[in-house]
């Protein structure tokens, strides 16, 4: 084989090999820029954040509340994530993490 052959074999394996490594990292790039927010990303909510929510259950007078309800056993309650803070899969607090000690109006017991 010829000088010049190996050459540009060598030059086209090169660049496969580049393309290669390259293709993955870009695609995770493209992911991290377009997945979802992570429980860690949330800000915790704050009292009245909607449905007259408190985060601590023992702070409301509202009168549909009933003893023993707490976000913890709501049925929205997706589980703690950290330090007693949660998701909850209720529509308008899906951008925040909520007390396990906390509630509010929309409350629903955990089947
Ligand atoms: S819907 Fe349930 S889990 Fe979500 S904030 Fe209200 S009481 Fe808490």
């Amino acid at each position: 084989m010829s000088d010049d052959f190996d050459s540009a074999r060598r030059n086209f394996l090169r660049a496969a090999v580049a393309t290669a490594a390259a293709v993955p990292a870009a695609g995770l790039g493209l992911y991290a820029a377009s997945r979802p927010a992570l429980a860690e990303d949330l800000p915790r909510a704050e009292d009245g954040h909607a449905h007259d929510y408190v985060n601590d259950a023992a702070d409301t007078d509202h009168d549909a509340f009933e003893d023993g309800q707490l976000c913890e056993n709501c049925t929205f309650w997706t589980g703690e994530e950290e330090d007693g803070w949660g998701g909850c899969q209720h529509p308008d607090f899906m951008d925040v993490l909520v007390n396990a000690e906390g509630w509010c109006s929309a409350y629903a017991p955990a089947a």
